[in-house]
């Protein structure tokens, strides 16, 4: 275990963080002098990402340590706006290692592309035109993009789905295609190929294409962590590990009951999803629609996790949801810390970047629901918070320290009280 090097890793400086990673080799010496430099894009590549490109916007990326998943210890980019995202995700990754870190299970990732016909005139003839042609349109599909099919991916299934027409809406005839996108996150292959199957679909059904995309509800990329907490490590203040246990139990069954906690519930485990996404370069919107469609899949929108009593009295948690990322392509290969995020974290493939990815919603998802059913969210959060106040109040440099640490101690925790406090200080 590399957590040798990382005792009170918070508290060092930057430089010293850095050091210490790279005493624990995580980090090379081009890593550090890449981070040394100013981490922006180069004119060029931000002005060839997106349209019409003013600036750049910065966020910080943070290193979660000690996360173990299947055996391996990893450092982990996080890119976020919010405090306490990378305190609550590392605290939790430390106590789960204790216990033997998080297990995973990732599914063969393979992505959906739905054309979607209308105005068919025999819906039942269409159907078995279909399903008779279904190797024409797997040829067809997989002619589009060829070097897929050369990498062992390629569309390899079809599904033909009736949407029947209601007060709202026309009859659909939507012919989904399943995907293997190997490596890549696989929207433009997806795309591509739906597009190119499109004409043939129209003549074997006599309707007419709406639209030929890939489904974001990506059902056939799914990703599990699941870890196991004796009680020992679940004992906090005056609560046995018993009473932590239970309350956690109960919290994670009020998340599965009312969606009104279930979407905050579920936005916590997305804190530490989102902010791995992000870090690796990839689409978070797709993450972020995915899961929450995956939250409502029984017809109710519920918790994406679930915490549950083992025979010996463990605690047992276990998170599923869809994780369709890449490992190349969109601006995964060009972005500059992108590729410093992967070195970083050390993973070679996208199931074991959906592995990680997957072992920090779960981590971060324990961290919450253990502060709420002991001391209450706000303590952690807004010590972390006062940094942020003190910053908006006007203090700079070794005030902010000051100021937060005041602010920490006072009745009220608020702009005004740190502006309060920033001005008694220096006067
Ligand atoms: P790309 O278009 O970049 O395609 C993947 C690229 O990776 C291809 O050029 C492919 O090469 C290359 N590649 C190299 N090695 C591998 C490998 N082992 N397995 C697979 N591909 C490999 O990206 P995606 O198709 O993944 O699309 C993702 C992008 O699409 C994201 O930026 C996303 O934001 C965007 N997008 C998302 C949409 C949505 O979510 N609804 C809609 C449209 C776009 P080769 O060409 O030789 O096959």
């Amino acid at each position: 275990m590399a957590a040798a090097y990382f005792s009170k890793f918070y508290k060092k400086s930057k430089q010293e963080k850095v050091q210490a990673l790279l005493e624990a080799q995580i980090l090379t010496s081009e890593d550090e002098q890449f981070l040394k430099e100013t981490p922006l894009l180069s004119d060029g590549l931000a002005n060839s990402m997106v349209e019409n490109q003013l600036t750049q916007y910065a966020l910080p990326l943070g290193v979660a340590l000690n996360l173990i998943v299947d055996d391996k210890e990893y450092a982990v980019p996080m890119v976020t706006e919010e405090p306490s995202v990378v305190a609550a995700a590392s605290s939790a990754a430390k106590l789960i290692a204790q216990a033997g870190g998080f297990e995973t299970c990732i599914t063969k990732r393979r992505m959906i592309g739905q054309v979607a016909l209308k105005a068919v005139p025999d819906t039942t003839h269409a159907q078995k035109q279909l399903k008779l042609h279904k190797k024409d349109i797997l040829n067809k599909a997989n002619q589009a993009h060829p070097s897929i099919v050369k990498r062992g991916g390629g569309a390899d299934d079809i599904a033909i789905r009736l949407i029947e027409a209601t007060e709202e809406s026309p009859e659909f005839l939507v012919v989904h295609v399943y995907i293997d996108v190997q490596e890549a996150m696989g929207a433009n292959i997806v795309n591509t190929m739906m597009e190119a199957i499109a004409p043939y679909l129209e003549l074997l059904t006599e309707g007419k294409v709406l639209m030929s995309i890939l489904s974001n509800y990506a059902t056939e990329c799914l990703a599990t962590a699941t870890c196991r907490v004796p009680l020992n490590l679940l004992k906090r203040g005056d609560l046995s590990g018993e009473a932590v246990r239970d309350r956690l139990i109960e919290a994670a069954q009020f998340a599965y009951a009312d969606p009104y906690r279930a979407v905050t519930h579920n936005k916590g485990i997305m804190n530490g999803i989102d902010a791995v996404v992000l870090a690796s370069g990839n689409d978070w919107r797709a993450i972020e629609a995915s899961a929450h469609a995956y939250a409502a899949k029984s017809g109710q929108y519920r918790a994406l996790s679930t915490w549950k009593k083992a025979d010996n009295g463990d605690l047992l948690g276990s998170l599923t949801l869809p994780m369709p990322i890449g490992f190349v392509g969109g601006s995964i290969s060009i972005h500059p810390t992108a590729q410093f995020s992967q070195r970083l974290l050390g993973v070679k493939n996208a199931k074991e970047l959906e592995s990680v990815i997957v072992s920090i919603g779960l981590a971060q998802n324990f961290s919450a629901l253990k502060a709420l059913v002991t001391e209450g969210i706000q303590k952690g959060h807004m010590g972390l918070h006062a940094k942020s106040l003190a910053i908006s109040a006007g203090a700079t440099d070794h005030w902010i320290e000051a100021v937060a640490d005041e602010l920490k101690k006072a009745p009220h925790m608020n702009l005004e009280t740190a502006k309060a406090l920033l001005d008694k200080a220096k006067n």
